[in-house]
Parts: C-alpha cells; sequence; structure tokens
C-alpha cells in the first residue's frame, strides 16, 4: 500500500481555490461540495485547510482537489502538483493570503510584547524569589552578571520549562521574545521558546547603528558580546544570514561585519556567505572555543585585539 505524506500549505490551497474559480481572498465560501446557500465553508488561509460545517468536508488543498475531481489521493496529489504548476503564482489569493499572514504576524508581535510587559520586572542583582534564583544561578553558572541580565530586560516568565524570558529587541524596537531553559532534559529537546509569530528570518536581535557590526548566531552569545562591553553585536537566530537580514543590514550603512559566528562548519559557511555582501573580518577565537559565548573576559579581550588589527588594515 502506497502512503501518502504530503501536507498542502496556505499557498497551495489559494492557488486550488484560484483554479476552480473559487472564492476571492474571502476566508468564509459557499461550499462546492453540497447543497449550499449560505457560505458554510470555511478556509483557514494559517495552515492552508478548509472546513464546512454544512456537510463535515474537511482537509488540505490536496484533500479539496481529491473532492472536487472526485478521484482518490494519489490522483489528487498528481493533479494538485499539476495545477500549481501551470497556474499563475501571483494571484488575488496569494497576495491576500501574504496580506493576512502579515497582519496576523503584527497581531501576534502585539500580543507577545503585552504578555512581556505584564511580566513584574525583576531586579536581578537582590531577587529573593527561589524560583528565580535559580534561574539567576543558571545564568552566573554561564558567565553572565546579575548587571547583564538586568540591562537585557530578562524576566521570570512562570513556565517551568523555560523559566528565563528575553525581549528581543531589534535596533531597540520590540520584535518578540525568546524563552530559555534552564532544565537539562528540557534542552535535550528543546533550548529555546519563541512567541507565536516570531519570524528570526525578517529580524536582527540587537543594535546596529554603526558602520560596524559584530554579527553572532545565538541570543546569547549577543548577551555575552554585550557583556564584554560590545554594544553594536547582532545575532541572526542561526548560521545564515538570510536575504532580509542582509537586506536590514545594508540599510542600515552597515559596511564591515565582524563575524563571530561558531566555530563549526556551518558557522565559517555563514561566515563566507556574509563575505558575499560585506567586507568581513572574521573573529579571532582563542583555540578551542567553540560557542562565543563558552569566551572569558580575558579571552575575549586578548582575541578582540587581534582581530581590531585586521580591522585596521
Ligand atoms: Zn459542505
Amino acid at each position: 500500500v502506497l502512503k501518502i505524506d504530503f501536507r498542502a500549505g496556505p499557498d497551495e490551497l489559494a492557488k486550488v481555490l484560484y483554479h476552480y474559480g473559487i472564492g476571492d481572498g474571502v476566508d468564509k465560501i459557499v461550499c462546492p461540495f453540497h447543497d449550499d446557500v449560505n457560505p458554510s465553508m470555511k478556509l483557514n488561509f494559517n495552515d492552508g485547510t478548509f472546513y464546512c460545517f454544512g456537510c463535515g468536508a474537511s482537509g488540505d488543498a490536496a484533500r479539496f482537489v481529491m473532492l472536487a475531481e472526485k478521484c482518490d489521493e494519489l490522483a489528487s496529489v498528481f493533479k494538485l502538483f499539476e495545477i500549481l504548476k501551470t497556474d499563475e503564482v501571483s494571484t488575488i489569493h496569494a497576495k491576500k493570503v501574504k496580506a493576512k499572514t502579515r497582519k496576523q504576524k503584527e497581531l501576534d508581535t502585539v500580543i507577545s510584547r503585552d504578555y512581556y510587559k505584564c511580566l513584574a520586572t525583576v531586579d536581578w542583582k537582590s531577587c529573593s524569589d527561589e524560583d528565580v534564583c535559580k534561574a539567576k544561578k543558571y545564568m552566573l553558572k554561564r558567565g553572565f552578571t546579575a548587571k547583564t541580565l538586568n540591562e537585557s530586560g530578562a524576566k521570570y516568565s512562570y513556565n517551568n520549562s523555560y523559566p528565563l524570558i528575553f525581549p528581543v529587541l531589534d535596533n531597540g524596537k520590540f520584535r518578540g521574545y525568546v524563552c530559555r531553559t534552564t532544565d537539562k532534559k528540557v534542552e535535550a529537546k528543546r533550548k529555546y521558546l519563541y512567541n507565536k509569530g516570531f519570524s528570526r528570518a525578517t529580524m536582527l536581535c540587537g543594535t546596529y547603528t554603526q558602520k560596524t557590526v559584530v554579527v553572532v548566531e545565538g541570543y546569547m552569545d549577543r548577551l555575552k558580546f554585550n557583556q564584554f562591553g560590545l554594544k553594536q553585536v547582532v545575532a541572526l537566530f542561526g548560521w545564515k544570514a538570510t536575504d532580509e537580514q542582509i537586506a536590514k543590514l545594508k540599510q542600515a550603512g552597515i559596511k564591515t561585519i565582524i563575524s563571530a559566528l561558531d566555530t563549526d562548519e556551518c558557522g565559517r559557511k555563514g561566515t563566507r556567505y556574509l563575505a558575499k555582501h560585506f567586507d568581513v573580518i572574521p573573529f579571532q577565537f582563542p583555540a578551542g572555543v567553540k560557542d562565543p559565548g563558552d569566551m572569558t573576559i580575558e579571552q575575549f579581550k586578548k582575541s578582540y585585539k587581534i582581530t581590531k588589527r585586521s580591522l585596521i588594515k
């Protein structure tokens, strides 16, 4: 038996509806699969599914094709690919879906900001609550100071698995939050938790208001560099800068990047990629240091001095 493990998304649904001449970016339509008068079918352009409150028809774009063509599952997937291949990419639907997704993301950001704001401000220097102290102890063990935690705007999230919550500020603008686990077992599954709608591709975490900026991979790397005294540092949330991130850096007038991406193969690939767009100086990590966040202040000072020499050349 051939098992079909294919799940179509919002774009596919929009294109399929366009192909059959149904709807116009609206999210409720007259159901084509039963004798419907009032629009009973709900379209969900967040996950690309449909559901009819009248007849119960539901599924993704492939399922829609299956019902419309009265064919089996395999044939519906082939037909779907045919539709996706031949129909115009830029349809009214696709555009509206995009606008809708963007709007939803903006809304998610507002909700996440309100959530973060509502949490009590923590003074990490003088906290006394047992749970908060436990989270603080974890960060101190990782070489962070209470001062850094205070400056980062870190708060206590009341989520047992992810007790630390940090705001993600893109040149000062709130773009979401990231929560960190302090539990080894949870960490093995997932280190960070982000707010709904968080899209790493479209944001940079940190400050980049001058011509030169240090680029790192993760949130904690940036925090550590801030603690070392560097203020112009951004995290990519990954090793490869996205097109949007590169455009943002260019728009901000960045000319030179000090790449402090991880020292593994991915980090090196990320550095080479940045070099296609900017003057790039690789950060001169001390031997044996894999993660920028693992450096001591002494190691950092020495390495930064060497790095800066190539900056002047
Ligand atoms: Zn129906």
